[in-house]
């Protein structure tokens, strides 16, 4: 085997359609006349640790299978490695040089992710390949817009959404470019066995991919499934009436107000800019009028807006945006956050959002921001908990989303919710699940209740007595009481806040 070998590194674009790093890594393997090597590599952080979900995990594996299926019947074949891509890389071509293929003939052809650990895994890998010989060529297909494409006037990055999103439609409705076409046939992989300290390990792929949600209530993976899902959403989110995307999308118990296309933008077996492509051009802005299209595309752009702040400025990752936010005291102890997390704060809407998450591994925007907003203000209980269980359970879970949520919520974030402005839960629940059905859908100790006794069952003593529920036996009793929550996490934040230098020129 000497022909020029092209490696396409597949991450967090599994898909074949609107595939810029595979279309490129295709022309060029044809024009070497090479071969093309598609490869995935299983980083140990996919596999353990604090960040890792196994339902992620479970919907990634079966995603590649399909690839894998649909790479083959395209004469190609994908080849899965043990990470981390740091050692695997380098030894793939260290393999690929003692079988005749001079790492000057290798191009490595991949698509850019924007955390701050793939930035530096990527840049680590291109240090130590570009050296021996090897071409290192990354392209867009993360996002609609890269981050580094949109700077505000002054030369900053955006910290707030709504300028960014008009700039960013601006700049979508430049670009004219067809989605890129699934290809039919690819250029034929090479006959290459690797060494079996290379090979990826099955058996602990099985083990870490056991979901602790229900499978049945987990995404169909795979990109077939996910484009069946967007083509009957792009019909379902035209349009403004009462059945439209704006309508409907903040009504928790709707299961189809949203598209639930999350987890396939995650894992990129959808591209979010055929979807966005689809939809424009946006219908014109009327006054008092919100079109689904523009709301929907206008979730798209939140991604992409997360993306940017945390490419701008990777420190979020571990800790506030604002730097002062960190000298929150936070509640330390562990009971508050365990019941948080088991779903027995004893606030209905809130236990019922979490055992969604566990049950299904996916959560209501609404109840993310309800659930988020309850364990930092109502328990003071610090962000990056949270940050970390709902990475342990999404199957969407993603780094700059997840991370942009949570801070929005505890208000230490871009664009933040400001932190006096403090979600009631009950309030929050009589809007946005009326007449219990996600709670009662949830909770089914509480099923006998209607609303609003379901939302609030401590104030209801005669619904609970009629419907034979005794709280702190059958249901817990509330581990807070609101108004106190309130009025000590004002106090927490004000403390912290107050050590903010006072912003230039007032
Ligand atoms: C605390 C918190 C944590 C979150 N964690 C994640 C996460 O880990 N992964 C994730 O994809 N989203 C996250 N979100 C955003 C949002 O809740 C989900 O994207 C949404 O619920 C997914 O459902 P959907 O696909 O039906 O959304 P739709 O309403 O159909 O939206 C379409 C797409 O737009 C994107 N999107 C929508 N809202 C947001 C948003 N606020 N920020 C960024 N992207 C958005 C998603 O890709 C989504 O699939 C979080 C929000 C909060 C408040």
């Amino acid at each position: 085997m000497s022909e020029p070998m092209t490696i396409l590194w597949l991450r967090r674009d599994l898909r074949l359609a609107d595939h810029p790093a595979l279309i490129a890594a295709a022309e060029d393997a044809r024009a070497s006349g090479g071969k093309l090597l598609p490869i995935f590599i299983w980083e140990p952080g996919v596999m353990a640790g604090r960040r890792a979900s196994s339902n992620r995990t479970w919907y990634l594996r079966e995603s590649l299978r399909e690839l894998s299926q649909e790479l083959e019947a395209r004469g190609s074949t994908l080849m899965e490695l043990q990470g981390p891509a740091t050692s695997a890389l380098p030894a793939l071509i260290e393999h690929l040089a003692s079988n005749g293929v001079a790492p000057a003939k290798i191009s490595l052809f991949f698509t850019r992710d924007h955390t701050p650990y793939a930035r530096a895994r990527d840049r680590a890998v291109a240090e130590l390949l570009t050296p021996r010989g090897v071409s290192v060529h990354a392209t867009r297909g993360l996002t609609v817009v890269e981050p580094d494409e949109l700077l505000t006037g002054g030369g900053t990055a955006y910290g707030v959404y709504t300028p960014y999103f008009r700039r960013w439609l601006e700049r979508v409705a430049l670009n004219t470019e067809s989605p890129l076409k699934a290809p039919t046939k690819l250029p034929s992989p090479p006959s290459l066995t690797l060494p079996g300290s290379l090979q990826s390990d099955a058996a602990a792929i099985d083990r870490a991919a056991q979901p602790t949600a229900k499978v049945a209530l987990l995404p169909v993976p795979g990109e077939n499934a996910a484009r069946a899902v967007a083509e009957r959403w792009i019909t379902a989110a035209r349009g403004n009436g009462a059945n439209g995307y704006a309508a409907r999308r903040n009504t928790l118990a709707d299961e189809d107000g949203t598209s639930r296309l999350s987890a396939a933008l995650h894992l990129g077996l959808l591209s979010p800019r055929e979807l966005v492509s689809r939809l424009l051009p946006l219908p014109p802005e009327r006054e008092g009028e919100r079109s689904g299209e523009r709301l929907w595309v206008s979730q798209i752009a939140w991604r992409d807006f997360y993306t940017q702040v945390l490419w701008h400025a990777p420190h979020a990752a571990r800790s506030s945006w604002k730097p002062a936010y960190d000298a929150i005291e936070w509640d330390e102890r562990d009971e508050p956050f365990n019941a948080w997390r088991e779903g027995r704060t004893g606030y209905p809407i809130v236990d019922a959002a979490m055992r969604q998450l566990h049950e299904t591994g996916f959560m209501h925007n609404r109840a993310r921001m309800i659930t988020a907003s309850f364990l930092t203000k109502d328990l003071l209980v610090d962000w990056r908990k949270g940050e970390e269980h709902f990475l342990q359970h999404l199957v969407d879970g993603d780094v700059a989303a997840n991370n942009g949520g949570w801070q929005w919520s505890a208000g230490s974030g871009t664009d933040a919710q400001p932190y006096f402005r403090i979600f009631n839960p009950v309030t929050q629940a009589g809007n946005f699940d009326p007449d219990g059905a996600y709670v009662r859908r949830w909770i089914p100790e509480l099923a006998a209740l209607m609303a609003p006794a379901i939302h609030a069952p401590w104030a209801h003593a005669a619904a609970l007595a009629a419907a034979g529920i005794t709280l702190g036996v059958h249901y817990p009793e509330p581990i807070v009481d609101h108004a106190q929550a309130r009025a000590r996490t004002l106090e927490a934040y004000a403390r912290a806040v107050k050590a903010l230098p006072a912003p230039r020129g007032e």
